[in-house]
């Protein structure tokens, strides 16, 4: 007998496009799809879905959760002072106790919102697994080295420690993932890039960096090694192991088939991109180009918020402005982004990101009886033009249900935020 049956539902697979399956049920056994069809076979536990639209949980493929802490504390300046004003120093300040009271929080955004995976790359992040396993969700963590300064030591620098904790821990399988990063090319030398390079070697990671984020980076980068910094990671080797890039605002055209060639996924940031001056990554010249492109946050100081659907239907607006063709990103292309892109971009192609027999069940089921939800000629056009966060009534993930009717089932929500506000706010403000 199946845990399980979704019945009744409207359901977008995300397994070919346009594909809409009415009146359709999901039967769920042992945390993986078991089953889809008209049928309703037996199940402990019955939903009706009549009136909401079934589809692949979300993938949030670039974030620093725990920045959840800095939202709204630095908005509106320069990115320069942005990040050496605000907030560096305030990183400088946060402790263990700050940063999992962030990610705890953002991990209650993004359920509520309907993410199931994110990809994320901040401080403490030994502490902050044990919170993602107790939530429920699943993730692929780094700690970024950041080698500034002529006295850096590769040794002694607090991520590659964690990193160190973690690998052996949290490998390439599972819920649960460590990644290992470069914060970026202006951040760090060729000598360390390859010294990260080797983890990926060694234990068959993926390895996040920040890729050509601001038109100064890019610039200096060229001026630094006569290359952009997406030819200089290749050059020394950083994408013969699988690489999530994230932004890749300035990219140029041969960088986009050098990406492609390697396959180098980039996660596009429109949020966070537009908010910082940054500008926007041209991304239907990268998806023609053959570019694995997925959707990220980035951290909520820059964005401010990890509501996935604001990113699912800027990257269709943004594209269609750039090129003038309304053509340009459909709405099924933005869901991929969101859904089946990110799997790939986090190694999880064969577990999440489509609903396909066999896979984990991390769905998600969106109300669609609101005024701004009718009507519906086309679900995938509603979920990507009209649908918000809030819309989402249920997420679940590996079978498990982590949020009904708004209500979280892993998270303390009132003491997550109250933890955040007592604790951690007078930290960012110096108090
Ligand atoms: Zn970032």
């Amino acid at each position: 007998m199946l845990d399980t049956l979704i019945k009744n539902a409207v359901v977008i697979p995300m397994t070919e496009p346009g594909l809409v399956l009415h009146g359709c049920s999901i039967g769920v056994g042992d945390g993986k799809i078991a089953y889809i069809g008209s049928e309703c076979p037996e199940a402990a536990e019955v939903i009706d879905a009549r009136g909401h639209i079934v589809m692949p949980g979300l993938i949030n493929a670039h974030a620093h959760t725990a920045m959840c802490v800095m939202r709204g504390y630095a908005d509106d300046y320069p990115l320069k002072s942005w990040l050496y004003d605000k907030v560096f120093p305030v990183e400088a300040r946060l402790d263990e106790r700050a940063i999992v009271a962030g990610a705890v929080l953002g991990m209650a955004e993004m359920i509520r919102t309907g993410t199931v995976s994110f990809s994320d790359m901040y401080f403490c992040q030994p502490a902050v697994a044990k919170e993602v396993e107790r939530a429920g969700m699943k993730a692929n963590l780094c700690n970024a080295v950041l080698a500034l300064g002529d006295n850096y030591d590769f040794d002694s620098d607090r991520a590659v420690k964690e990193t160190r904790v973690l690998l052996p821990e949290y490998g390439n399988s599972g819920p649960i993932r460590t990644d290992i990063a470069i914060h970026a090319e202006y951040t760090s030398s060729p000598a360390v890039w390859q010294r990260v390079h080797e983890w990926a070697k060694e234990y068959g990671v993926i390895t996040q960096i920040h890729l050509s984020e601001t038109r100064t980076e890019h610039e200096e980068a060229k001026a630094r090694h006569g290359m952009t910094p997406a030819a200089a990671f290749d050059k020394y080797g950083v994408f013969d192991t699988p690489v999530l890039a994230a932004h890749g605002v300035w990219l140029e055209r041969s960088d986009m088939e050098l990406l492609a060639a390697r396959g180098v996924s980039v996660a596009h940031c429109p949020v966070s991109n537009l908010k910082l001056g940054s500008g926007m990554a041209n991304i239907s010249a990268m998806l023609r180009a053959g570019v694995n492109v997925c959707l990220g946050t980035d951290g909520v100081c820059s964005n401010n918020s990890l509501d996935l659907f604001e990113e699912i239907k800027l990257s269709a607006l943004l594209a269609k402005g750039e090129t003038l063709d309304p053509t340009a990103v459909s709405a099924y292309e933005a869901l991929e982004l969101a859904t089946v892109n990110g799997a790939r971009a986090q190694g999880r192609y064969d577990e999440t990101g489509r609903i396909a027999l066999g896979l984990d069940a991390d769905l998600i089921m969106i109300n669609t009886d609101s005024p701004h939800l009718c009507p519906v000629y086309d679900p995938i056009s509603a979920v990507v033009y009209s649908a918000r966060g809030s819309d989402v009534e249920l997420t679940m993930v590996r079978g498990r249900t982590l949020m009904r009717d708004g209500a979280l089932t892993t998270i303390d929500v009132e003491s997550a935020m109250r933890e955040v506000a007592e604790y951690a706010m007078p930290i960012v403000k110096g108090e």
